[in-house]
């Protein structure tokens, strides 16, 4: 019987068929599963101005977020070869995921997946503390 694993990097590897990656030719498909359950998908979609493209996973975390669901259990994904989150992207999850998510990066063409957690990816991430220490300096107060 296909674990949950299974299933959420099956879903990563139907988003990453959605790619819109004309330029780079780098397929990305990212499945987050929700603290309700639910997988929820997302892909790279590239823009001819570079800066505007998007990556799969916060892509993936933008459609949870859209739908109701802020906290994250466990990431796939799944790239037309090696893959890892990019810093903003670990920085995006690190707001709604706990440090030791697992998350999982296939490697299609070679047929790998190696797995990590959100806290090996990203230490020391930056997070309610230090948003809040700047809120205090941006109000003049204490
Ligand atoms: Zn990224």
């Amino acid at each position: 019987m296909e674990c949950d694993t299974e299933k959420l990097m099956r879903a990563a590897r139907t988003a990453a068929l959605n790619a819109y990656a004309p330029y780079s030719r780098f397929r990305v498909g990212a499945a987050l599963l929700g603290a309700d359950g639910v997988f929820y998908t997302g892909c790279n979609v590239e823009n001819s101005s570079f800066g505007l493209t998007i990556c799969a996973e916060r892509n993936a975390v933008f459609h949870a977020v859209a739908s109701g669901c802020c906290q994250f259990r466990a990431l796939a994904l799944a790239a037309t070869r090696r893959v890892t989150p990019c810093g903003a992207c670990r920085q995006v999850l690190a707001e709604f995921a706990p440090a030791e998510m697992p998350v999982y990066m296939a490697d299609l063409e070679a047929g790998e997946i190696r797995m990590s957690t959100l806290g090996a990816l990203l230490p020391e991430a930056f997070g309610e503390e230090e948003a809040a220490l700047l809120q205090r300096t941006d109000d003049g107060k204490e």
